[in-house]
């Protein structure tokens, strides 16, 4: 991963926890990569990985 690659995802983060819809992000926290890279990794929906993101969201919000 290059710096601002980092640098960006780490943005994202900090505008996430401030509110800012996930929608939004330039990068994905999931695969460490930029959004429009990565878009094409998402699987559609499932119940398991409703439960992946549901993890990864608590993950987040208490890593403050
Ligand atoms: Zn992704």
């Amino acid at each position: 991963m290059d710096n601002k690659l980092a640098a960006a995802i780490e943005r994202d983060d900090r505008r996430e926890d401030a509110r800012m819809h996930a929608d939004d992000r330039v990068t994905c926290h999931t695969h460490q990569a930029w959004a429009d890279d990565c878009a094409d990794r998402h699987r559609p929906v499932t119940a398991g990985r409703l439960l992946a993101e549901a993890r990864e969201l608590d993950r987040i919000r208490a890593r403050t």
